[in-house]
């Protein structure tokens, strides 16, 4: 503090003067918890006047909506360390509630009657309630309202879960409706919409109280069938299903008659995991129309006729981590106010002898499953990293490169040793290099998480959050890890002419922005998709527009011409 602001400060009135100027509301109390001070904002956030509230105790404030054990936590961290923060509901005197992100310390003086408590407090309604809306939107199908798949692969897992411990059978059905892309050829989308509403409501109708339905995408449904007692109930309800959709459907003053093909599978015998469970689901499903539709039938093992293939491709895999047959891709990001590269997201590519180039897609999932997958990203990360450091040192100064790092390779107790020798050993800068990390992996044990994710940043190291949409993260949570990037999904930004992704587009950008966050829209492949993104805000592009993931070589010459032309523009 310097001298002169020391001596203002000396006294107690100009202190309180600079408490008016807070823009966050600031309430005291004294050791009997009675109102002693608040300052302007304090009346601004609470419509109550210093005059409406003196001598009160604090609590005529709450809403009733935040739980007791928040209190009870509250007064526990003021008596051990003086101080808590914390959000709580509260309300306004025009009785409607706001939500407060408060810090209340505990002043101790000699006296113990002589203590004081100061409560600062933050109006954060508009951010919770845009998180509430974000999750509305990542949890709920806008057109019938039934949960969607996320919603649906979240409860599906809690489910199997109960199932394990408690030994039970759980049914999975997966139903897709038949030739229904001929209603919307024949009658329009919005027909085709009312019809998709009239078939939740009547199979919600049917597994009302005994299961849980969600629209999976498009004309697909599932349903989860917990507590089955005998495998035999499920074709019951399958029959009613398909009794109730013996009624027609109107659509703009025809009746329509709809069928289905439904695919099954149960728990624990067809898979142990929702993905497996949901696979072999739709696996049979697919048998069902092949069989001439309107039917349902239970997964049989030899359904899955890709499993020779896969272990086939299994082996292949193995050989090829030792004889390196990997080669990592790179894919420019563009600034588009310029239109200049600030840098590559690394992609690795199995070059198969016979097949060709394989994408992640095909082997990510082997390289899980044969526990590889660490060393996988770190190769990718230190050919990464030592590629950059040579770009730069061609000119190309300013390049961030982007590595993706998955679940198992975040998760090793040397990850970010591992992480720092792979600088090491290029020459990179930590500021060069951006750790994409997705939702997912974000989840995992929060306190794990954060400290390895604010490590890597206190290095100088950047982090991005990849996927941003599809995974199942609060953006309550995600405030408490250093992230600077948001990748928005490309599903969002392919799928922008639909209103729906323009808004939810639009909300992750102005989340990001209250959360200083950086945005990066994913997957722009047309001129048409680069203005609308461009119009909700968003400043920085990964796509095939600008460019394909690229071998190292091609990748350097595009670089290169793309820098270039911006120098001469
Ligand atoms: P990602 O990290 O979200 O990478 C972006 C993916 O979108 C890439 O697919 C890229 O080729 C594709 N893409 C980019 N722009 C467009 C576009 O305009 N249109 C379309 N249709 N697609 C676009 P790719 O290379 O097949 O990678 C798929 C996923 O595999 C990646 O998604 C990432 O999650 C994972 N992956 C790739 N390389 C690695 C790696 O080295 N380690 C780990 N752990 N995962 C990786
Ligand atoms: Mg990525
Ligand atoms: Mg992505």
């Amino acid at each position: 503090m310097n001298a002169s602001f020391s001596r203002f400060a000396k006294s107690k009135e100009n202190v309180l003067k600079l408490l008016n100027y807070m823009n966050d509301g600031l309430m005291i109390t004294n050791q009997a918890k009675e109102i002693i001070a608040v300052n302007p904002s304090f009346t601004k956030m609470t419509g109550y006047s210093f005059a409406e509230v003196e001598g009160k105790n604090p609590k005529f404030l709450q809403s009733g909506q935040t739980s007791r054990t928040t209190f009870e936590e509250m007064w526990m961290s003021i008596r051990e360390s003086g101080t808590w923060t914390g959000e709580i509901i509260n309300r306004r005197k025009d009785n409607s509630k706001f939500y407060c992100y408060i810090t209340v310390t505990e002043i101790r003086q000699k006296e113990p009657e002589e203590r004081y408590y100061i409560a600062i407090m933050r109006d954060i309604t508009e951010r919770k309630l845009n998180e509430e809306k974000m999750h509305q939107f990542a949890y709920y199908d806008t057109l019938t309202g039934l949960p969607n798949r996320n919603y649906f692969f979240q409860e599906l897992k809690l489910e199997i879960a109960k199932a394990k411990e408690k030994e039970e059978i759980l049914a999975l059905l997966f139903f897709d409706l038949d030739r229904f892309k001929k209603v919307n050829d024949s009658y329009g989308h919005q027909a085709g919409d009312g019809l998709l509403s009239d078939m939740a409501e009547r199979i919600s109708e049917v597994i009302d109280g005994i299961g849980f339905v969600s629209r999976f995408g498009g004309d697909e449904f599932t349903v989860c069938l917990p507590n089955i007692k005998e495998k035999s109930m499920v074709k019951g309800i399958v029959e009613q299903i398909f009794k109730i959709f013996q009624a027609p459907f109107m659509i703009k003053g025809n009746s329509i008659f709809m069928t289905m093909s439904i695919g099954v599978s149960f728990f624990p015998d067809h898979g142990t995991d929702a993905d497996t469970l949901l696979k072999n689901a739709d696996s049979a499903m697919y048998r069902t129309k092949d069989e001439g539709r309107n039917h349902f039938r239970i997964y049989e093992m030899h359904m899955n006729d890709q499993t020779a293939e896969q272990l086939t491709l299994e082996g292949d895999y193995l050989l090829a981590l030792q004889t390196g047959q990997f080669e990592v891709y790179y894919q420019i990001q563009i600034d588009v106010d310029g239109r200049t590269p600030f840098g590559m997201e690394a992609l690795v590519r199995w070059n198969h002898p016979d097949k060709g180039i394989l994408s992640p897609s095909i082997f990510i999932p082997i390289a899980e499953d044969t526990g590889t997958m660490a060393e996988l990203d770190e190769w990718v990360l230190k050919r990464a990293c030592h590629q950059t450091r040579r770009w730069q040192e061609e000119g190309l100064a300013n390049l961030v490169i982007s590595v993706n790092v998955s679940k198992s390779f975040f998760k090793q107790p040397d990850f970010i040793v591992r992480v720092e020798t792979a600088l090491t050993l290029s020459g990179l800068a930590p500021e060069s290099l951006c750790l994409e990390v997705t939702e997912n992996t974000a989840i995992l044990q929060f306190e794990d998480v954060r400290n390895k994710l604010w490590k890597l940043k206190e290095k100088g190291m950047r982090i991005s959050l990849d996927d941003f949409g599809t995974g199942y993260s609060s953006l309550s949570q995600l405030r408490y890890f250093p992230i600077d990037t948001l990748k928005i999904d490309q599903t969002f930004v392919r799928g922008s002419k639909v209103k729906e992704n323009e808004a939810i587009v639009k909300l992750i950008i102005a989340m990001a922005e209250s959360l200083n966050m950086n945005v990066i829209c994913e997957g722009v492949e047309t001129e048409e998709q680069l203005n609308l993104v461009k119009k909700e805000g968003c400043r920085q592009v990964q796509g095939f527009l600008f460019s394909l993931p690229l071998p190292t070589d091609k990748c350097g010459e595009l670089l290169k011409k793309l820098t270039n032309s911006r120098n001469i523009v």
